[in-house]
């Protein structure tokens, strides 16, 4: 197959392969952009493949950055773009299920096709559009197959972040895994275990955030996966609850939120859930009182003061879970009660703590804290307008 009209990316990024070729190398793009262009979405990062040894890319680009020189990986900065290079390589020798031990450069772009997880990720293109397909990556592509190079039982040895990754191309493309591919996640599914949870995190995140992502996560769920990962021991009945719901995850946090719900979680048991997972700290509080303020409407038993407490941020995205997992609740009595709330946070006040020191003439001290709260609820509540006069006199009056 040759590709008649390169994408644009591919183009700016010629003249790095027509360099390389001028001094004696070869070069290709491969990886995730090729699979994407020819599926005919969009590309994000280039990825371009070499004959030539870091060393040798250095000496033919001005200027170079050593992004991952150990792995063979340079940075090229030319006409305001910078392309990753990475010399071809074989990696042997997986004691550990999750990392070479030895990586070695090699002058065969087979060689290198070789080593990648998936048929439609072991794609290359030279520089005139000619797709070099060694394990019948097209033909998968048009398939909408999900297959391991060589050996699925191997691959999965040699590294068993494929597993997850294999279950994240399946709910990115809408692809299905090939039968042979998926018995062996189904059989080698312990080894993820030795996988650091940041990388399966990943992978995880990327699959609920996609379109397809309910594809990917029933095969997570089927192929054994899920019994190893943080929470997810024998909760596969109550995950696949989630396979219910209706349309795709706004964000990160509305996925995790989804999942605490699904786990009937209580907020501490969530809590250490995504300490588990190694969240962001941040993800971790908008998830928390994200699930705390979707059982608010689930139970009814919300007003003004509460929905606030849990984050007006939150606000949007747990309605549109709510609609998502066919939670019911009054959605217009809910809405209008948000429209009356006036301060998204207590620095939407118009009244700050060394206001209130100079109205009550008093020095800085734990009652300033005690007022400035009394005041927000108020506002809140719509007791008290927001405005420094009316704020003043409610303090005042409230002494
Ligand atoms: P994305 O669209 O998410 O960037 P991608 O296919 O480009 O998808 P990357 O993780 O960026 O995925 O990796 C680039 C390429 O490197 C892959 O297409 C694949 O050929 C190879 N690769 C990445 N991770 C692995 C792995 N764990 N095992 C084998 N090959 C891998
Ligand atoms: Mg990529």
């Amino acid at each position: 197959m040759q590709i008649k009209q390169l994408p644009e990316d591919f183009k700016q990024a010629l003249p790095v392969l027509e360099e390389i070729e001028q001094a004696g190398f070869e070069a290709y793009f491969v990886g995730g952009s090729v699979r994407d262009h020819i599926l005919g979405l969009p590309i994000h990062d280039v990825d371009i493949a070499t004959s030539a040894y870091p060393e040798e890319i250095k000496k033919i680009f001005k200027r170079t950055i050593d992004t991952g020189i150990q792995h063979g990986t340079v940075t090229v900065l030319l006409n305001d773009a910078s392309y990753e290079i990475t010399t071809f390589r074989t990696e042997s020798g997986y004691q550990d299920y999750r990392r070479p031990d030895k990586v070695t450069f090699v002058r065969s772009l087979a060689d290198d096709l070789k080593r990648r997880d998936f048929t439609i990720n072991a794609l290359a293109v030279d520089l005139n559009g000619n797709v070099i397909d060694k394990f019948d990556g097209l033909k998968d592509l048009d398939k909408k197959i999900i297959r391991a190079v060589g050996q699925a039982e191997a691959r999965f040895h040699e590294d068993a972040l494929r597993m997850m990754r294999a279950v994240r191309f399946q709910a990115q493309l809408n692809f299905q895994i090939e039968a042979q591919t998926a018995q062996a996640v189904a059989d080698n599914a312990p080894l993820l275990s030795k996988i650091a949870i940041e990388r399966i995190r990943e992978e995880f995140v990327k699959l609920l955030l996609s379109q397809s992502w309910k594809t990917g996560f029933a095969d997570f769920l089927k192929l054994n996966l899920s019994e190893y990962c943080p929470g997810f021991k024998d909760q596969r009945v109550e995950l696949s609850e989630l396979l219910n719901a209706e349309g795709t995850f706004v964000d990160e946090d509305a996925a995790w939120t989804a999942i605490g719900y699904a786990l009937n979680m209580n907020h501490p048991e969530f809590n250490r859930f995504l300490r588990d997972w190694k969240v962001s700290n941040k993800v971790r509080e908008a998830s928390v009182n994200s699930l705390d303020m979707l059982h608010l409407f689930e139970n009814q038993d919300y007003d003004l003061w509460n929905i606030y407490k849990f984050g007006l941020d939150n606000f949007e995205r747990v309605l549109q879970l709510c609609q998502m997992l066919q939670i019911e609740f009054d959605y217009v009595d809910l809405k209008q009660k948000v429209e009356q709330i006036s301060i998204k946070n207590s620095h939407d006040l118009a009244i700050t703590g060394k206001d209130i020191c100079e109205i009550l003439g008093v020095k800085p001290g734990p009652i300033i804290g005690k007022s400035m709260s009394q005041i927000e609820r108020a506002v809140v509540e719509g007791n008290v307008y927001n405005n420094f006069d009316e704020l003043r006199h409610y303090l005042l009056s409230n002494q």
